[in-house]
């Protein structure tokens, strides 16, 4: 990753920010906010990061949760108050707020990778009050089928065509997966989301065939996946160099592993139940997590590409916002 000059506006986060970031040790009041950036001219997409090299995107890799679907929108309103009534259960006398400030920190944090290291790491702080964790396997299955009894009537409207596919997906989408493929960039799917649920739902929301055969999730042995492994494959098998790598995502592990790798991120910092506007807690994650360009989603798609392309009204590498 490169390291840019300190600037009175701190627009990058520092080598240690992002290696604590990458030990998942970050507590929620740790996080600062980030002043707005500069905008392209009446446009919705912020340039955090204007040097980056441009008109070279051969492949993307999009995460899928919050990115592209909103089939599973609200997870975390089903995951935090589990773990905290998990952790409530062992009566220390901690106060509920301070274990509900603990769970959503490391829930965060570890949001982009595969549920079951948010289940570890329940264990481990359950662990850590002298409580007897069960195995993370059987606290991830009871999120799963927790999160299902929200979800379930959802993904039953999409089977049956009762629900339009539009309506869960982040706005844009569609259109800017189609356009980039159209365009001849080959499109990676990954997820921290149970493969065969990535592939189920990636058919329902109608962008399944756009990212075949590259579609990844996690797998029982979770050791054999990470988003990190993706994005090293992708550049290994295709003799890359970083900026020919654009990740979209609205989690910070994928932002932070396509930056480590010398790529660009896009931040997609999506409000999940209005499906517009910016979500400022997911923007100053992503803001952190080194994110070139934040977007509340991707209406603005045919800009985006433009940009990402260097093409008019944004060609030129040099060209200023
Ligand atoms: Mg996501």
């Amino acid at each position: 990753m490169e390291v840019h000059p300190p600037s009175e506006r701190k627009t990058v986060p520092t080598q240690s920010e992002v290696s604590r970031l990458n030990d998942a040790t970050f507590s929620e009041s740790e996080f600062p906010e980030f002043e707005p950036g500069p905008m392209l001219p009446g446009l919705d997409i912020e340039v955090r990061n204007p040097d980056i090299p441009r008109g070279r995107m051969r492949f993307a890799l999009f995460d899928f949760d919050g990115t592209i679907s909103l089939i599973r929108a609200g997870w975390q309103d089903v995951m935090i108050p589990m773990l905290v009534e998990k952790l409530t259960a062992l009566n220390t006398g901690e106060p509920e707020e301070q274990l509900h400030a603990l769970v959503e920190g490391f829930v965060v944090t570890l949001t982009g990778k595969q549920t079951i290291y948010q289940m570890m790491r329940l264990a481990e702080e359950i662990r850590k009050r002298g409580g007897q964790p069960e195995d993370p396997v059987a606290y991830k299955r009871e999120y799963l089928d927790r999160l299902w009894q929200r979800i379930e009537s959802r993904v039953e409207s999409l089977r049956n065509g009762s629900l339009d596919p539009e309506q869960v997906r982040v706005p844009g989408s569609l259109e800017l997966v189609r356009e980039l493929a159209a365009r001849g960039v080959t499109l990676y799917l990954a997820s921290g989301t149970d493969i065969e649920f990535v592939r189920s739902e990636a058919e329902l929301a109608g962008v399944a065939e756009y990212f075949e055969p590259h579609i990844y999730g996690a797998l029982d042995n979770y050791e054999s996946f990470s988003k990190k492994m993706v994005i090293d494959q992708i550049l290994a098998q295709n003799d890359l160099h970083g900026p020919e790598l654009v990740a979209f995502g609205d989690g910070y592990v994928e932002i932070l592993n396509v930056k480590q790798a010398g790529g660009i991120g896009v931040g997609a910092a999506t409000e999940e139940y209005t499906r517009e506007g910016i979500n400022s807690w997911k923007r100053n994650r992503l803001v952190q997590a080194g994110a070139d360009i934040i977007v509340p989603e991707f209406r603005q798609w045919r800009q985006l590409v433009a940009y990402l392309m260097a093409e008019e009204p944004y060609g030129g590498e040099q060209h200023a916002v």
